[in-house]
Formats: structure tokens, sequence, C-alpha cells
């Protein structure tokens, strides 16, 4: 039984996030980041061109870059690295739509402020433990695996109170993943509807967020949030198991100062010009 020694050598592996950053986030990819200025205009216009979601929206002042529909694929960075950066990091999601994209718009900070006190008003009650029920509605199967790591060993939601259930009528939270395909449809809302009050929905994933590389077709609704109503937004593609636990805790109000998240997380201002 090899597992034992190398038990015992390895010692105590789950992450302690939120609690205390361990640096377990630093090495997944977590969001493109914008440049305050335009930098090359010719750069920046091919970067956009090469977008395979068309996420980059050009603007005479400096581009926009919407997260929600961004893959991380690298190819603005690489076009146009003065001015696009893949940084690392999880702590990326959102309570509003518009969050994700950057530079946000006037009046979005008092948008979301308001958004942010709704919502923990509405869930209150689900600080000291959750039921999450988890519906695929047309994923590709990339982000069941990250949900999936989420009570392996290093994540361990279970030690923040966070368990998954198989019925949506015993269940806190709706995790969703996929674009919202329209076979899913009914079956999604029944999940939904036929789960207790107060509850809240998080979209994972670039796909649930916006239909990702599909947008909106026959098949795909783009995005689940014309099914259910999203109240918190996980930007990736897919989100890393760090990246969905901090959409949970913050879908639960579950950020409090006992339980604080670390500020290495947070995606930076820009890139270094
Ligand atoms: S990293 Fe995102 S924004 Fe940049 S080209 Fe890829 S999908 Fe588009």
């Amino acid at each position: 039984m090899p597992w034992i020694p190398r038990g015992l050598r390895e010692g105590v592996v789950t992450s302690a996030y939120p609690r205390r950053d361990d640096g377990y986030g630093a090495g997944f990819s977590g969001t493109v980041t914008v440049a305050p200025d335009l930098g090359d205009a010719a750069l920046v216009r091919a970067a956009a061109k090469a977008c395979p979601t068309g996420a980059i929206e050009l603007t005479s002042e400096r581009p926009r870059l919407d997260r929600g529909r961004c893959i991380l694929c690298g190819r603005c960075a690489r076009l146009a690295p003065d001015t696009f950066r893949v940084d690392p990091g999880f702590e990326t999601a959102a309570v509003a739509r518009r969050a994700l994209v950057v530079p946000p718009g006037d009046g979005d900070d008092a948008a979301l402020d308001e958004a942010r006190r709704t919502l923990a008003a509405r869930v209150r009650v689900l600080r000291r433990s959750v039921h999450v029920r988890h519906v695929d509605a047309g994923s590709d199967g990339s982000e069941e695996w990250e949900v999936a790591a989420l009570t392996n060993p290093v994540y361990d939601v279970q030690r923040l109170g966070i368990f998954f259930t198989a019925s949506p009528k015993h269940a806190d939270l709706l995790l969703v993943t996929g674009v919202g395909s329209t076979g899913m449809s009914l079956a999604l809302r029944h999940v939904y509807d036929v789960m207790p009050d107060p509850k809240a929905v998080i979209a994972v994933g670039v796909d649930a967020i916006s239909g990702g590389l599909l947008g909106e077709g026959y098949a795909s609704g783009g995005g689940v949030a014309a099914d259910v109503p999203v109240d918190v937004f996980v930007p990736g593609s897919p989100p890393s198991p760090f990246g969905i636990l901090y959409g949970i805790l913050l879908a639960t109000g579950m950020l409090t100062a006992s339980l604080r998240p670390s500020a290495s997380g947070a995606p930076p201002e820009g890139p270094a010009r």
C-alpha cells in the first residue's frame, strides 16, 4: 500500500483558502486585463479580429473586453501584449453580468454595490451551510471536471459547510454549466422552480454566461440566464475549482471577516506599460 507512506510524507494537502492564501490558486490563468491606454491601434484591431468569441469591442479610447465571453485562449495577449495580458488568479466571479466587462462603464460601480447588497440580504440565512445542485445544461464536460474536483482532498469544500445534493428540493444553490441548450431549458427551469427559497443561481463558465464559442443559435440559448435568473457569474473556460468556490462564497455571503479571501487572488489593474 504505497499511498500510506506517500500520505505521511506529503502531510495535509487540503487548501486553507479562503482563510489563508496558500499559493495554490496562483497557477491558474484567471483573467485577461486591459491596459489603461489604447496602445498600438493596428495591433489592437488585429487582436479583436482574432478573438474567436468576439469578446473585444473596439472604442476610440480603449478597447473593452467582455470576460463573460473570453475563453482565455491568449490570442489577444500574443498579438497586442502592450494592451492585453493574461493574468493568474481566480477571484473573478461577479454578481452582475455587466461587471465582467472591463473597463467598467459609467454607473457600473453603484449598480454593482446595489446588486451585492440585494443578494446578501436575500441569502443571509445560507451563510453557515449550503447544499448545491449542479445541472449540466449543454456543457462540453470541461466544467464538470472542475466542479467534481471541489470535493477532492485538495479543495474539500465540505470543510466550509458546502455539500452537493442530488435533489433540487434540498438545494440552496443551483450551479449551472453549459450553454443553456434548448433541450435542457425546461428541465433547468423545473429544477429552479422546485428549489426552496431563499435560493441563488451560479452560472459556471463562459458557456453558461454567454454561450462561449457557440454563442446563441438554434440549439443554444447563448447562456443560461435565458432560463433561470443568474445571481453570480463565474468566468473562465473552464473556471478553476478555486474560481467556482469563490463564486459559491460570493453567492452565499460567506466572504465575511472570519473567512476572508486573500487579496492576492484578485485580478490586477492592467498590464505594466
Ligand atoms: S484571450 Fe479572450 S479576449 Fe483574448 S482573444 Fe482569447 S477569447 Fe478573445
